[in-house]
Order: C-alpha cells, then structure tokens, then sequence
C-alpha cells in the first residue's frame, strides 16, 4: 500500500529532481571579510508568488534565484498602510525609515532623510542605478529625491543635479530636455562634466571611468520586455565594472526591475513572464560580478507584492495557471536573497526598514543619520 502511494510521488520528484543537477550553482568563493561595493536589485511588485512563477516558467535549477545562499523575508508595509505603494517601499530601502505612500525621500513630516545613496557618495562610494522605467519614477526617484508627492515629477528630475551619481541608465529623457520650465536639466549635467547618451549600446559611455554619464534608454518609459527591451542585464554589467573603476572605495549600484510591477497591475502573465526571464538574466549578472569580484554583495529583492499572484494548478501536472487576485499592491512578504561577504545579515524576518541598516552593517558604517 505504501509503495503503491509512494511510487507515483518518487517518480514526480525525481522528474523535478533532475534539472536540480544542472543547477548553475556558484563554484565556492573566497570572500573578503566584508563587502566593498554592494548592488542592491529590486523587482517592483515582485513577491514571494512572482518569484515562485520565474523559477517554474524558466525552468527550476535554471534561474539566478537558486544560486543565493542566504534568503530572508522582508515584512512592506509603510508607515500608515498595511499596504505599501513603491515610494515609501523604495524610501524604507533608501532611508531606512517608514514613511507614508506616495512620499519620495522624506518622513511623515515632510523632512529629508539622507539616503543610502547620497549618504555612500558623500563617503567616496561610487553610485549608479539601472533601471527599466522613468528616472524620476519612484523607486529610482526615491534613492536620490525628496518630495512629498511620487507625481511631482518635474521636481524630482531637479533632485538629480543635487546628488553626483555616477551613472544613470533608463528612460524619461523628456524630464531633463523637454520641460514645462524650459530649463535643460541636460546642459547642466554636461556643464558638470557629465556625459549624456541615448539609446542601448554603451560603445560611446566612458566607460573607464574617466567621467559620469547618464544614458537614456528612452524618451518617455522605457518599452516592455515582451516587446523586447533587452538592456538591463547587459547594462547592470556594464555599470558594475564602470563603477570599480570610478572609485577604489567602492561602489553602491541600485538595480530596478521595475515593469514586474505594471505587467501584475495589468493582470498580464505575458508580459510578468518576458520581465521576471528578463531580471532573472539581470540578477545573474550582478552574481556573475561579485563571484568574481569576491568583494561584492549582491541583495536581490521586491518592494512589495502586485496583482494577489496565485500559482493554481494548470492544465497538466508540469504546469501552473497564473491567476490574479486584484489590480493592485497587497501586503504580502517578500523575499530578500543575499549572495556575497556579510550576506548572512539578511537571514530571518524583518521589516523593510532593516534592509538599509543591514547594507550599513555589512559596509561597517556605524554612524546613524
Ligand atoms: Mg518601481
Ligand atoms: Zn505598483
């Protein structure tokens, strides 16, 4: 009887076993005792569920998620919601404080807090961010902005001139050279000794860190993965080895997935399919890197869950059916992967907040704003 029971179930695990063989996992590294430069990845509405949807449609043994050794949870919500938007979601990374949705860089009370960001450049960090929507969309607008309103988007673009990061790669040029106030946020930022590009190639950056760049993948949002945006992973290894040259300190790269979120708004499996292949490909990268930079802290995780994702059982045994809850954020936690020197901080289950304390850690910066 019980081999009866038993032997179907053997014969479906060791079907799924067999791709674990071929998992990529990473030959061990020699670390340093702690990090020098750490690349922080964010899946905007990517949760537990959206993780879980990557690893079976790209193949489990195959992604990038499997190589961490180290997963924690993280627990989103902000400080007067149960449910986070991406603006104080991105904040509790930056700033390591809860504040309410919608607010970009600033506390309940409309007050600055310095971020990780601009905290490391003033350090001697090199900075960059690499992300897939505007640049003054809110989880790259939250890193180096600080305004009341996600929507004051003229504004935010300002914020760009107050802070030298290094290198900026996606769309929303238009904020920079196209403005209601016709001020050119771009002549500025070549005044500065920055190099302005568009497009996708990085043939033409300097990228031997001679000068800070920003390249501007599009005018507007940057087009989705189903229709075949290609950049990210291939500008997240640009950017990291631009960023070792730029400074001998180290360096502080922020990553956005950011369209994992608008295809779950849109109840789109699709498209969440094309952008979770596409930051699958991304996070490998980013590990790629620090493997062989050995000096190197690789966190990967979402501000928040997006669309209730279900993985309900599909039409075969092999396979699962997407299925969407609702259109919109849900309080859902969310997991944090760690590969690299110190990684080991981002074990357990902790609020938002504690991911920026943890980077501060894992550099060994004791000082608290
Ligand atoms: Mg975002
Ligand atoms: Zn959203």
């Amino acid at each position: 009887m019980i081999r009866l029971i038993l032997l179907p179930l053997l014969l479906i695990f060791a079907g799924c076993a067999s791709p674990g063989k071929q998992t990529a996992a990473l030959q061990p590294v020699k670390f340093a005792e702690r990090p020098k430069n750490i690349i922080l990845l964010i899946g905007d509405g990517m949760a537990l569920s959206q993780v879980s949807a990557g690893i079976y449609w790209i193949g489990v043994g195959k992604t990038a998620f499997e190589r961490f050794p180290v997963v924690g949870f993280h627990k989103s919500h902000s400080c007067d919601d149960l449910v986070t938007d991406s603006a104080a979601g991105a904040t509790a990374f930056s700033c390591g404080q809860k504040t309410i949705n919608n607010a970009i860089g600033v506390l309940p009370d409309n007050k600055p807090c310095t971020t990780i960001l601009e905290d490391l450049d003033q350090r001697g960090y090199a900075t960059g961010m690499v992300v897939t929507c505007s640049a003054p969309h809110a989880t790259p607008a939250s890193f180096i902005a600080h305004r009341e309103i996600r929507a004051f988007t003229e504004e935010i673009a300002l914020d760009y001139l107050k802070t030298p990061i290094d290198c900026f790669i996606g769309g929303g040029e238009h904020f920079f050279n196209d403005r209601p106030d016709r001020l050119n946020l771009e002549d500025t930022l070549k005044q500065r000794g920055y190099v302005i590009r568009r497009g996708t190639t990085f043939g033409r950056l300097p990228l031997d860190g001679s000068a800070p760049f920003m390249l501007f993948t599009a005018e507007r949002e940057p087009p989705t993965a189903s229709a075949n945006r290609r950049y990210l992973p291939d500008a997240t290894r640009t950017a990291c080895h631009y960023l070792k040259k730029r400074s001998d300190k180290g360096f502080f790269l922020m990553v956005e997935g950011s369209q994992i979120d608008w295809a779950c708004h849109a109840n789109d499996a699709t498209w969440l399919r094309a952008e979770l292949v596409d930051f699958d490909r991304t996070i490998k990268q980013a590990l790629d890197f620090a493997a062989s930079d050995g000096e190197t802290l690789v966190l990967v995780t979402g501000d928040h869950e997006c669309g209730g994702l279900a993985l309900a059982e599909g039409s075969t045994k092999q396979e699962f059916k997407p299925v969407f809850s609702c259109k919109l954020h849900t309080a859902a936690m969310v997991p944090v992967f760690a590969f690299g020197p110190k990684a080991e901080l981002f074990t357990g289950l902790y609020d938002n907040t504690e991911i920026y304390g943890k980077m501060r850690a894992a550099l060994e910066i004791i000082q608290t704003q």
